[in-house]
């Protein structure tokens, strides 16, 4: 039988899927299993490994309780797997994570538990509202407001907390909110304490309401507020201690698909993300080697019988030094060769393998290549260019008009995806429902390899959330499938199309739902 696998019981943070700690982000992208539950971001399954095996333990009326979550996890570690079992918030607040770990410890099972942000410091944080405070909070208890359900005994004694006069946060207090409050008045507490409650704080979807503990109930259930919410008491969250910096941000409350590659969508992801928005990422392109490596191959071996080389993506540049890794050699052998690049970022991808192109037009297309050279510079020099399976051939049927004696050689394919991980499936259905603010496209293969995947009928659907597009090709793609392109930038890059998205909603005023 094969040793146990390591059980790292991660931290997950209070929802935003970027609070979580950097080891368990890493314990997350190793594992061969991992066991979530609804408070953990799903976004965070994005970094599981593509055959990690992935179980929704939610607790529902229906679903696993907590022993067949504990025998799940012995089970599959006695099985020799890697288990990542990822809890909301931090797993030794209120997370029932001592139990798991007693059944591990019993079976002999190696394990870690990875701390991180607890729902009471998430709050705090994005509500502005510090939970201590020099002068006025010394003290922060964090209480829980539902006992364990099979207990019918209350242990927390709410009068004995009411006279330590400091910020006091209960957990899973929402449904019993009516009772604690008269029992923290009554224990000495005045009726006119400010309360703020926070529900899926740290998310775009937060909501803070504020009142005092004498009308707290009836505020809550006006507002038709429920789990999960945190009730925060004390003077910390008297307004003029609050600075809302995190609802401020531009696009706090809207949500956002994003549908580049996994690989390449991190910088719009964070630059929306930083804005304040929800984003859920969508990949609809992968980037494969092509099944017949030799043509690439074979003329990076002779790249010395060149004289230019042109690079029409960052794709292209990344497969290349793929490629040369591959066969022992390095960006030394472009020694002598004159280096072109379509676009910045492809520029950029160069710098990564110490090259600086000798040549990038202004105009981000092979159009605006085209134009840049002169006959002289191209006529009867040998030109290798690495390219898309299927890309456009405007780029070597341009440069051999000049006289150029032009390789195409695939480097790399673009395709639409094999298989969806959770958080993509989950976007699709937000896209298909029209429960998300915007879809963004940063090329036409985007847009094309979304409607395959959606289908017609959920195309139909989908079509009818806003769209943000790159370029000029890329909207008008968009807008032939029937999407509405309200944001689109001047300057193809990632960086002007967050600008142009964030112009957009400081726009639209209303935000959805509203
Ligand atoms: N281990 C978790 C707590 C689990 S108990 C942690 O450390 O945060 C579940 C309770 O946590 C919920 O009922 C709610 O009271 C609180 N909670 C978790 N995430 C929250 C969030 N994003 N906003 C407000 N409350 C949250």
């Amino acid at each position: 039988m094969s040793a146990p696998g390591l059980v790292s019981l991660v931290s997950a943070g209070p929802g935003d899927p970027e609070l979580i700690t950097l080891r368990g982000l890493r314990a997350l992208q190793e594992a061969d299993a991992v066991l979530y539950d609804r408070l953990s971001a799903p976004e965070l399954l994005a970094h599981c490994r593509r055959d990690a095996e992935l179980v929704d333990v939610g607790k529902r009326p229906d679903g696993p309780g907590q022993d067949d979550i504990t025998a799940l996890l012995v089970k599959l570690a006695l099985d020799g797997k890697r288990i990542v079992r990822l809890k909301g918030g931090d797993a030794f607040t209120f997370g029932r994570g001592a139990e798991e770990i007693d059944a591990l410890a019993a079976e002999g099972i190696p394990f870690e538990v990875v701390p991180g942000v607890t729902a009471a410091s998430g709050a705090g944080a994005c509500c502005g509202m510090p939970l201590t405070v020099r002068g006025v909070s010394a003290s922060l208890t964090l209480v829980t407001g539902h006992e364990d359900p099979t207990k019918d005994r209350v242990d927390v004694d709410w009068g004995a907390l009411a006279k330590i006069h400091g910020t006091i946060v209960i957990y899973m207090g929402m449904s019993r909110l009516g009772e604690i409050a008269p029992a923290l008045i009554e224990g000495g507490l005045s009726v006119d304490t400010p309360v703020a409650v926070v529900r899926r704080a740290t998310t775009c979807e937060q909501i803070l309401l504020h009142s005092t503990l004498g009308e707290v109930a009836e505020a809550v259930r006006r507002a038709g507020l429920s789990a999960p919410a945190l009730i925060i008491i004390g003077e910390v969250t008297r307004e003029e201690r609050r600075r809302p910096w995190f609802e401020a941000r531009p696009l706090f409350g809207r949500s956002i698909v994003v549908t580049r590659s996994r690989a390449q969508a991190s910088s719009l992801v964070a630059g929306l993300r930083g804005l304040g928005a929800l984003v859920h990422e969508l990949p609809t392109i992968e980037i494969v080697p092509p099944d017949d490596l030799s043509p690439v191959n074979d003329a990076l071996k002779c790249i010395d019988g060149y004289d230019m080389i042109l690079f029409t993506s960052a794709n292209a540049v990344d497969s290349v030094s793929g490629r040369l890794a591959a066969l022992g050699l390095d960006s030394r052998c472009f020694k002598g060769l004159r280096i072109g690049a379509i676009g910045d970022a492809t520029a950029a991808a160069l710098g990564g393998m110490g090259l600086r192109a000798d040549f990038v037009p202004g105009k981000g297309t092979s159009e605006g290549l085209l134009e840049s050279l002169s006959t002289g510079e191209v006529s009867s020099k040998r030109i290798l260019l690495p390219q898309a399976q299927d890309a456009r051939q405007v780029l070597a049927d341009g440069l051999r008009s000049m006289g150029a004696q032009v390789d195409v050689v695939v480097a790399y394919v673009s395709r639409p995806p094999e298989s969806q991980a959770l958080a993509g499936e989950l976007a699709a259905g937000a896209l298909v429902d029209g429960t998300v603010d915007m879809v963004t496209f940063t090329s036409s293969s985007t847009v094309t390899n979304l409607a395959d995947l959606l289908g017609a009928r959920g195309l139909g659907a989908a079509s009818g959330v806003p769209a943000g597009a790159i370029g000029p090709v890329t909207a008008a793609t968009a807008r032939e499938l029937g999407f509405t392109v309200v944001a689109e930038p001047e300057k193809p890059t990632v960086a002007a199309l967050v600008e142009s998205i964030e112009e957009h909603f400081l726009q639209t005023s209303e935000r959805r739902g509203e």
